[in-house]
């Protein structure tokens, strides 16, 4: 009986670790693919907060401030 709940546990740990992993990969492609270097402040803004202006990517602070 002791070998059969360790076996669960270590079933579980490895279930739960995997879908842990796979969350964290999921939320950084995300981030990755959502988040644009403004050129001019080279802080990282989300896509719908950078125009695109000259070729250049920029925020919409420095775009409000320029
Ligand atoms: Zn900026």
């Amino acid at each position: 009986m002791g070998k059969l709940i360790l076996f669960l546990i270590i079933i579980a740990s490895v279930y739960f670790l995997f879908f842990k992993k796979k969350e964290i990969k999921n939320e950084n492609t995300d981030e990755s693919k959502d988040l644009i270097l403004c050129d001019k402040c080279q802080t990282f803004y989300p896509k719908e907060e950078i125009k695109k202006i000259n070729g250049k990517n920029i925020c919409r602070e420095c775009y409000d401030n320029s």
